[in-house]
């Protein structure tokens, strides 16, 4: 087996709110240099099998990903499923639970945008969903930047989309206990992505690692392509400590829209045991 050089273990596809299809997202990874990819759709698995098999008509190797939406503190965190078998029961049902509630919400963001005079958002923002049960907030900005509210999608969340602005609405997903469950049952590795955006304060993050450890959580991103690059030295000492795996991911959504492309993510800082040492 080759060394693994170049490892992308989080991104996106239109089977969620990523901008390219799985088999385009692969062949970009493929002419990037990746030589392990995972796709890891929000809460969703229904484009593995295409981004499956164009990976392996170019010969990359690939894992089975999904980025599961949890609650943690009135906030949102993101645990990373890898490795799975997705033919699960128990994962596929959670992950058709937690999708189940997105349309919903979406209703309800657009019925707080209505409330300040931004009509239509749902309908609009479904028009960017290349999976209509995988409606997500970045659809929504899309339709807010089409339609002249801001300039960008990232400043629609800082002035629409997040908490404490008027389009943001409470949304429960599923508990970290469960996340992890699902995730273990069904043979896979669970990993928080990007801690680094997660807006709780370092005591909240330490009980987050803390749990996710008790819970038997296997890993953290370490170097993500959404989070600041300085960070990556401070979360490599939270993997040293808590005797979590490293993972490296760009968290690539699409060309244009983030900044780090697909497999082009810093290296991993040195010392450090990669979770993909336990997926090839
Ligand atoms: P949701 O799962 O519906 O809450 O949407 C979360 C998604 O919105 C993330 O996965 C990103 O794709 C996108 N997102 C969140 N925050 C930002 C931001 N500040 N700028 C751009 N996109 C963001
Ligand atoms: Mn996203
Ligand atoms: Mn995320
Ligand atoms: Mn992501």
């Amino acid at each position: 087996m080759n060394a693994i050089l170049n490892a992308d273990l989080h991104s996106h596809s239109t089977m969620s709110d990523g901008l390219l299809a799985p088999a385009d997202l692969v062949c970009r990874a493929h002419a990037n240099g990746v030589d392990l990819l995972a796709l890891t759709d929000h809460d969703e698995i229904a484009g593995l099998a295409e981004a499956r098999a164009a990976a392996q008509g170019l010969g990359l190797r690939f894992v089975n990903g999904a980025e599961v939406s949890v609650s943690w503190q009135d906030q949102s965190v993101h645990i990373v499923a890898l490795g799975f078998d997705a033919a699960h029961a128990g994962l596929r049902d959670g992950l058709a639970r937690v999708r189940g509630g997105r349309d919903a919400r979406a209703r309800r963001m657009s019925d707080a945008l209505a409330a300040i005079g931004i009509r239509g958002v749902y309908e609009g923002a479904l028009r960017h969903a290349g999976n209509p049960a995988l409606i997500s907030r970045a659809h929504i900005a899309r339709h807010l930047v089409e339609i002249g509210v801001a300039r960008d999608v990232a400043s629609v969340f800082d002035h629409y989309l997040v908490r404490g602005k008027p389009g943001f609405v409470d949304h429960e997903w599923a508990t970290l206990e469960e996340a992890v469950g699902w995730i273990h049952a069904a043979g896979g590795l669970a990993v928080i992505a990007h801690p680094g955006r997660t807006r709780v304060s370092r005591a909240g993050m330490d009980l987050l690692f803390a749990r996710f450890r008790d819970l038997g959580g296997d890993a953290i991103e370490v170097v993500s392509g959404t989070q600041c690059g300085p960070q990556a030295l401070e979360f490599a000492r939270v993997a040293r400590r808590y005797g979590f795996l490293a993972s490296r991911a760009s968290d690539f959504h699409g060309p244009g829209e983030s900044a780090v492309d697909v497999g082009r993510a810093e290296r991993l800082p040195a010392g450090l045991a990669p979770v993909w040492d336990r997926l090839v």
